[in-house]
């Protein structure tokens, strides 16, 4: 848990960086609402359970629907667009657990509500590229894509109407090329097929738009794409880690437009670590469009992505003052003083056991203490604590008043 709450700190304090709010939502749902997002299929892919009232409900397989439920249905719709949210909490899917898939899981992600410009693409993406940095984990793609153009290229290249892509988008979201080749033998000539399969090895923006310029809304995606990449230039972002994807699906329909992913190649199969895009789901709650782009991004698996590249936070385990009571005498002041030092915010093992000096001594360095305050008889007759800095063994003796000032140095040194 240590290690978790020090990268969650991380992400926090980047989160805020970029004036984002967070929100909190329950962890079970209405079972139709995920249904209306994502199809009757869904409960095949969630937890879902009637309560004593018969009431359906599921636990939440992500985050993004409930909190715009909660958008939706509170006063967060009248506050003044873009609105900078963000979540960070567990979810839950049946699906078969494996390295870096789990059932419960925790996404921490953003939505910004009411502003799907170019400008709010890149700030989003630079965002996702700044929590990353600093997860401390460097080594990672970030693929952008646009769905006019995959659906364009679907369309023209492949021959498959609009309303008919979308079995063949879950196959290209899973990148499953040999289920995309047996999906259209018989209906669409082969060499088109691996025409189409060549766009899922571009990584550049120019590059496809030679190859397949496609029809003016194509051209405009294009545009689009071309802007945002030049604001995240803007930004400072480093261009080896953006990559052009006109392949990402993102597998449900309530995407609209530009849509990305963040992998970390070290990870084999469950390389991806965050995807996002612009979507629109007020069709769900009856609501007028929002335009909306928001990221998820798990949480479990770029903790597997910091251990595997050896990047993993340092753990800051060890406590400030280990303050001990070597005999029944010295127990008031030792009560005293460790109510003194947890005011000024330090972590303190407060030892009251009466062991003598070399026992309390061995207990400070079993916690990992940076110092010690040692009170015995003799010390409380003369009004005294005898403290000793355990990382370089130096030993002194201040009256009890100054303790704390005396201890100051040797617990920020470490
Ligand atoms: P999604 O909501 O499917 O777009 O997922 C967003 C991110 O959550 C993914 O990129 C993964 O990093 C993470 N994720 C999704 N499913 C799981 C899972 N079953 N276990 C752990 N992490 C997951």
């Amino acid at each position: 848990m240590a290690l978790r709450r020090r990268l969650e700190d991380r992400l926090r304090r980047v989160l805020h960086a970029f004036n984002f709010r967070e929100v909190q939502t329950p962890t079970f749902e209405e079972l139709e609402l995920f249904e209306k997002k994502a199809g009757a299929g869904v409960r095949d892919e969630i937890y879902e359970f009637k309560d004593k009232s018969g009431r359906e409900l599921c636990l939440r397989p992500e985050l993004t629907l409930p909190v715009m439920r909660f958008y939706f249905g509170s006063q967060l719709k009248v506050e003044p667009k873009p609105l900078r949210l963000f979540y960070f909490g567990p979810c839950y899917r049946y699906d078969r657990p494996q390295a870096g898939r789990y059932r419960e899981f925790w996404q921490v992600g953003v939505e910004l509500v009411g502003d799907a410009s170019p400008e709010a693409h890149a700030e989003l993406l630079w965002l996702a590229l700044q929590v990353f940095e600093a997860s401390g984990l460097s080594k990672i793609v970030l693929r952008v894509g646009h769905l006019a153009i995959l659906r364009s290229l679907i369309e023209s290249m492949l021959g498959v109407l609009p309303t008919d892509q979308g079995p063949l988008m879950r196959l290209i979201d899973k990148k499953d090329l040999e289920g995309i080749k047996a999906h259209l033998a018989g209906r669409t000539d082969a060499k088109r097929v691996e025409e189409f399969l060549s766009f899922f090895e571009l990584g550049d923006l120019e590059a496809a738009k030679k190859a397949f310029p496609g029809s003016p809304r194509t051209q405009e995606a294009y545009d689009q794409l071309a802007r945002v990449m030049a604001r995240l230039d803007g930004f400072g972002a480093d261009a080896t880690k953006l990559r052009f994807d006109p392949t990402i699906a993102r597998g449900l329909e309530y995407y609209t437009g530009l849509v990305f992913e963040l992998d970390c190649p070290d990870l084999g199969a469950e390389k991806q670590l965050l995807g996002g895009g612009e979507y629109d789901l007020s069709a769900v709650f009856d609501a007028t469009p929002e335009p909306t782009v928001g990221f998820a991004l798990g949480f479990d698996r770029t903790l597997v992505a910091l251990e595997k590249t050896g990047k993993l936070p340092e753990v800051r385990d060890r406590v400030d003052v280990l303050v001990a009571a070597l005999s029944e005498k010295g127990t008031p002041a030792a009560q005293r003083i460790a109510n003194a030092l947890r005011e000024l915010d330090l972590r303190v093992e407060l030892d009251l056991s009466g062991r003598g000096p070399k026992r309390a001594l061995q207990r400070g360095s079993a916690v990992k203490a940076k110092c010690a305050v040692l009170l015995g008889e003799r010390e409380i007759d003369r009004g005294v604590a005898a403290l000793k800095n355990l990382d370089t063994g130096e030993q002194v003796e201040v009256p009890t008043s100054e303790v704390a000032a005396r201890l100051q140095p040797w617990v920020v040194a470490n």
